[in-house]
């Protein structure tokens, strides 16, 4: 009985795992033979400074003998999707798409959002840059993405040879060995770009805090992933014929329940639609409007709101300071409510001492507390290196460089990235 319970509970795990992959078999694309493999990785919420904060042997090794950036300068706003899109896109958000995790759009009449299961982050209508995959399957190479915000997407029309749709009970094992396998592939089936991603630093950031110790535990055990790829490579006697990139989306900062800017207390909230909320509030007038014209009611709500608290700011859709880069996006809202780096906006209704995050990530990428990492291994990076602060958009220019392949339109330049490489 007992063996026959293990077999159904394997039988489960295969299923779930074989029916979450894909393929999308363009049976008539011809591919050329590969280039060097470049693998890229997320550890998603993986601030700058985690590596001292605990043993990393695995990330070290990578460090020692590789390159590494003292920091991955994101886009803002400091979230999970418009980030890993500006990694891959080399653009900004207002012109890669994404501009949230959480986005209506008046055009679609329809909302963006995360998570699994989500059907509009498997959309691909919502991004208007390419996406290294696209770039690299356009040029008749073959990717291959093991989890990758937007990687489980049609984008353009194109789609990796290999994909899974996001599932989090693929373990973090499987996919590094879902990497090794596609690696084992022979000749132009093999792919020349591979992409994975890991969310429990994010999710333990969150939940404990950065500083926590549950957090460090998630840091190590995501080192000792990234073990399972190394020892996979070194196995298969590839490890230094391969380049790595690992990367992360934003760092993380304590967040607390005493430091919380209720926008209620200023305006009357049935004026507005609260399409976001948190490290910034995102309103979109839906009362007042005059033939459908939002201006004048907006000029009304942001005097209430402009001197409102010392910890925010508000800013009217297309009158943000420069160095956000939020222009031009009809998914930017009327009214934009940013926190100082620690506070929390929301409203008395959606407060929850309970249930309230430990640690956060959105605020302007100006705070250090927001900064990734960026590692660099493998034959085309600098050997214990250690490089300045680097802005996420530049990598996409260096990937493509890596991979010998021509960059789609984009917001990069190589020249941010060129000192990391020999
Ligand atoms: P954030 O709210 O910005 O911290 O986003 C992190 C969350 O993004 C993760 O906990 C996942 O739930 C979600 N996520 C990551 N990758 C994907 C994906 N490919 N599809 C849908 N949701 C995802
Ligand atoms: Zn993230
Ligand atoms: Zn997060």
């Amino acid at each position: 009985m007992r063996l026959f319970k293990q077999a159904i509970f394997l039988l489960c795990i295969c299923m779930i795992f074989s029916c979450s992959q894909t393929q999308e078999g363009s049976s008539d694309q011809v591919y050329n033979q590969p280039g060097t493999p470049l693998i890229l990785i997320s550890i998603d919420g993986f601030r700058w400074d985690y590596l001292e904060k605990t043993d990393t042997p695995y990330l070290d090794q990578l460090v020692a003998s590789g390159a590494r950036s003292q920091g991955l300068i994101p886009s803002y706003p400091s979230k999970t999707f418009p980030n890993h899109l500006s990694i891959v896109t080399g653009s900004y958000p207002n012109n890669h798409g994404l501009v949230a995790n959480r986005m209506y759009d008046e055009v679609f009449d329809e909302y963006y959002y995360i998570g699994q299961g989500s059907t509009a982050a498997r959309d691909g209508k919502w991004i208007n840059r390419e996406p290294i995959w696209v770039t690299v399957e356009n040029q008749s190479l073959r990717a291959m993405t093991m989890f990758w915000p937007a990687s489980d997407a049609k984008i353009m029309g194109v789609r990796p040879s290999n994909w899974f749709t996001y599932n989090e009970s693929i373990t973090n094992t499987q996919r590094m060995e879902q990497l090794l396998r596609w690696l084992d592939l022979k000749d132009n089936k093999r792919p020349t770009f591979l992409a994975s991603y890991f969310s429990d630093v994010d999710n333990a950031g969150h939940r404990y805090g950065p500083e926590a110790e549950e957090t460090k535990i998630a840091i190590r055990s995501i080192d000792s992933e990234i073990g399972v790829l190394i020892n996979g490579l070194k196995d298969r006697g590839i490890f230094d014929a391969v380049n790595i990139v690992i990367v992360s989306d934003h760092g993380m900062t304590e967040t607390y329940t005493d430091q919380v800017i209720f926008l209620d207390d200023y305006i009357d909230m049935s004026r507005v639609e609260l399409v976001d909320k948190g490290p910034f509030a995102v309103m979109r007038v839906v009362m007042g409007l005059i033939d459908g014209d939002a201006k004048p009611e907006v000029d009304n709500l942001f005097p209430l709101l402009e001197n409102a608290h010392p910890n925010m700011k508000i800013y009217k859709k297309n009158e943000f300071p420069e160095n956000f880069h939020m222009t031009d996006n009809r998914r930017i809202q009327d009214l934009t409510a940013v926190a100082d780096d620690h506070w929390r906006i929301l409203t008395r209704d959606t407060f929850n001492p309970s249930y309230f995050p430990k640690g956060d990530h959105g605020y302007h990428p100006d705070y250090e507390s927001m900064h990734g990492i960026f590692i660099g291994h493998g034959p085309d990076f600098k050997i214990d290196y250690v490089g300045p602060r680097v802005q996420n958009i530049h990598l996409y220019e260096m990937m493509c460089k890596l991979m010998d392949i021509t960059p789609s339109i984009n917001d990069g330049d190589i020249t941010a990235t060129t000192t990391f490489l020999k």
